[in-house]
């Protein structure tokens, strides 16, 4: 039996009999945990706010091979995130990233990255009003965790040239009309190239520019502020990205996507 002491945020939280739940969590050490936090139900224990969604616990479990669920031996509340599940549309994005994480196989030693990922994001939904921005900035590094960086170079299918200018900071699309990312290729295709697909979506030049920048940008310089439809374009194009990589829908993309393209 491993005994296991460190951070976790929690994913998903399930009923489990009548006082307790199950939680899933990432931690920071040992990828993705379930485990039975006793009386996560019962306001009385001292639990309940423990086993909301979203919240950063400190941990102790142990382990036994071939076990489906930890067993949880101490957990404590160290940050909870009020906001997140307060404010409907920042609940929404948390939702989503989970939901992502869900799907991913996060091996242990790559833990860390995923956690302060995760944990920097629902900060940031915390203090600030950007929560699409957030969000891209999001998908963009788990991308880059996951191995799978859309490549922006050439032209996946016919290797033709993409920018006139891709030099300095402000990168020129050398066609004016709309590129496609294709997440089969896991790259773009030039305007000659686009097909009708499920697993390709259009993207104007000025979005597929702002996601060249992006892509190479560290988050705290990021200069090039991006607009309303480069925004929603790359929603839609890195949600068929993500729906290709996992093989299924991403259940809290449609709310999503209500919710912050409504006006
Ligand atoms: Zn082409």
């Amino acid at each position: 039996m491993k005994v296991i002491e460190t951070d976790g945020i929690v994913l998903k939280t399930m009923d489990f009999k009548e006082k307790d739940c199950i939680l899933t969590f990432l931690t920071k050490n040992a990828g993705k945990k379930a485990g039975v936090l006793y009386g996560g139900k019962s306001l009385r224990s001292g639990n309940a706010a423990k086993a909301e969604l979203f919240v950063l616990n400190h941990f102790e479990f142990s382990e036994k091979p071939n076990m489906d669920l930890v067993r949880i031996r101490k957990c404590e509340l160290q940050e909870s995130f009020p906001l997140v599940r307060k404010n409907y549309s920042k609940f929404l994005h948390a939702s989503y990233f989970s939901e992502l994480l869900l799907q991913c196989e996060i091996p242990e030693l790559d833990s860390h990255e995923y956690f302060d990922l995760l944990k920097n994001s629902m900060s940031l939904l915390s203090e600030s009003q950007t929560d699409t921005e957030i969000k891209l900035n999001f998908e963009i590094r788990l991308l880059k965790l996951l191995g799978i960086t859309p490549n922006l170079e050439m032209c996946f299918q016919c290797g033709g040239e993409l920018w006139q200018e891709r030099s300095g900071r402000n990168p020129a699309p050398k066609f004016s009309v709309p590129y496609q990312l294709d997440a089969s290729l896991g790259g773009i295709r030039c305007p000659k190239c686009c097909i009708p697909s499920t697993y390709s979506a259009a993207l104007h030049p000025g979005s597929l520019a702002f996601l060249h920048v992006r892509q190479k940008a560290k988050q705290s310089d990021s200069v090039f502020r991006p607009t309303q439809n480069n925004l929603e374009e790359l929603d839609h194009a890195l949600f068929v990205y993500f729906r290709h990589f996992f093989g299924r829908n991403l259940k809290s993309h449609a709310l999503l996507k209500e919710n912050s393209w409504k006006n």
